[in-house]
């Protein structure tokens, strides 16, 4: 990683096994998944080991960053540690992966969201730390123009 000068906010992630934020120009921030050599299934997240059949024969991936909405919530009491606004839509999309990541929906008003929506990976900033730093956290966008069928 490149050396940051002393007093520089860096831009971090929220959790580095799910969401990786770009290191190059031109890159884009992706969702990291596991893929097993025994089974075919695709999980999120880094894993040591297969979720479904257990074989450590797996490799990491770049997940899509889009997928359909195939459930959504709307949360009216969130966590204690919830910094975001009250009420908010929470989503599960489905990835052509057959993973299913949920997380906050942005950019929509809840009245709008349906299911069976395209929705594509979105990153903003959740917090700042103790030092200043962005702490980003990956979102669900409804893909503009796509409406469901
Ligand atoms: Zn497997």
């Amino acid at each position: 990683m490149n050396q940051q000068p002393a007093g520089k906010k860096k831009v971090l992630s929220m959790k580095e096994d799910l969401l990786r934020l770009p290191v190059k120009p031109g890159e884009k921030p992706h969702l990291v998944g596991t893929r097993c050599h025994n089974c075919g299934e695709y999980t999120q997240g880094v894993r040591v080991v297969c979720q479904k059949c257990f074989s450590d024969d797996v490799e990491e991936v770049v997940l899509s960053n889009r997928g359909k909405l195939t459930n959504f919530v709307v949360v009216r009491v969130p966590a204690p540690s919830w910094k975001g606004p009250i009420p908010y839509p929470l989503g599960e999309v489905t990835l052509p992966e057959n993973v299913v990541v949920m997380t906050q929906i942005i950019g929509a008003e809840i009245d709008d969201i349906k299911v069976g929506q395209e929705m594509e990976l979105a990153v903003e900033k959740a917090i700042e730390d103790e030092e200043g730093n962005d702490i980003m956290a990956f979102r669900w966008k409804p893909v503009a123009g796509k409406e469901a069928a």
